[in-house]
């Protein structure tokens, strides 16, 4: 005898071998996701997009520090993680990122990734009955954090997740969490005010790319993106004419830029609008895809919002203050 087990004990159970092996290929993934942290603290959060940065540091604390990969101005859609970008993801304790493909180059390295540690998309919550399907690409529209009520729900996946990664703060986690609800829900209550001022046949939202269907809901405003939901998408001449012929009919006094995406499609209506004689405006620059630079206003997402939908108002005729909710907006407004 070699000492192993006789060729027929394989035999017998070999159904229950597959089982386990299958079982424990699926288990392997949750298991990491139900993983208990064992560090030293800070832990070490890894996050893609600053949007979803700023929920974890609201929620986290002192208790961890915050990663984002996806910097300032950067568009995701189309964003390839770099090397060091991995690295980041590796030496992570836990990882955030926002989901519905809206990081669509990074889906592989983040399945890697989730095999070792808990990762997690801030959009899991949501119910199919929420989400804006499109049919063009057959995909849901990832841009959530459009509407404050729906980014809220990633506030909530982010303070289960690090109580169960960290059960000893689980209370202090549910604490930031609450009061950062709060102040969402002041922001929920600003922008629908604000939109809401707007003169009804101005109300709409004339962007780059459709990154507004979420806001539109909530708030009450029609938006036309020139490209589709990702960026990825290039716009015809057909597109342009239709917004063209929108704006000219409704006499829509400005369109709008974004800080991620190229303004060059946005130029090509302003000189569609002119050829017909009805002068269009740039309203301003809204975040999109990315929060305002670090360590600005317009760089939490509280700011972001607060600067989307004060400079849309203003543009489109309706009455929000220069300073936004709280007064907090750089002067430019
Ligand atoms: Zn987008």
């Amino acid at each position: 005898m070699n000492g192993y087990p006789p060729r027929s004990i394989f035999r017998r159970f070999r159904w229950t071998l597959a089982i386990l092996a299958f079982l424990s290929g699926v288990s392997y993934a949750q298991f990491a996701v139900g993983a208990v942290f064992k560090g030293s603290y800070p832990i070490k959060v890894g996050t893609t997009v600053g949007m979803v940065a700023d929920i974890v540091k609201e929620v986290a604390g002192s208790m961890a520090v915050v990663t984002n990969i996806i910097g300032a101005g950067v568009d995701p859609h189309v964003y390839n993680p770099t090397r060091g970008d991995v690295a980041v993801l590796m030496k992570s304790d836990i990882i955030f990122y926002s989901g519905l493909l809206l990081e669509g180059q990074m889906t592989e390295i983040l399945a890697k990734v989730g095999a070792k540690k808990p990762v997690h998309a801030v959009t899991e919550l949501l119910q199919k009955e929420y989400l804006i399907h499109d049919d063009t690409t057959n995909h849901d529209d990832p841009h959530v954090w459009m509407d404050v009520k729906g980014w809220s729900k990633a506030v909530e996946v982010v303070a289960k997740a690090l109580a169960d990664f960290d059960p000893p703060n689980a209370a202090y986690y549910g604490k930031n969490a609450e009061s950062y609800l709060v102040r969402l829900k002041e922001l929920d209550e600003y922008s629908r005010t604000a939109i809401a001022s707007i003169p009804e046949n101005r109300r709409v939202l004339v962007t780059a790319h459709d990154a507004f269907n979420y806001l539109s809901r909530a708030y009450g405003i029609e938006v036309l993106g020139i490209q589709g939901i990702s960026t990825e998408s290039e716009a015809g001449l057909k597109d342009i004419n239709r917004i063209v012929e929108i704006l000219v009919t409704r006499i829509v006094p400005a369109v709008f830029v974004e800080t991620s995406v190229s303004d060059k499609n946005v130029k090509a209506l302003i000189e569609g609008a002119a050829a017909r004689s009805h002068r269009v405006t740039i309203g301003g620059e809204l975040f999109s895809d990315a929060m305002g630079n670090p360590g600005t206003y317009e760089g939490t997402y509280i700011g972001m919002i607060d600067h989307n939908v004060t400079t849309i108002s203003r543009a489109l005729g309706g009455n929000a203050p220069a300073g936004g909710m709280s007064g907090k907006l750089s002067p430019k407004h």
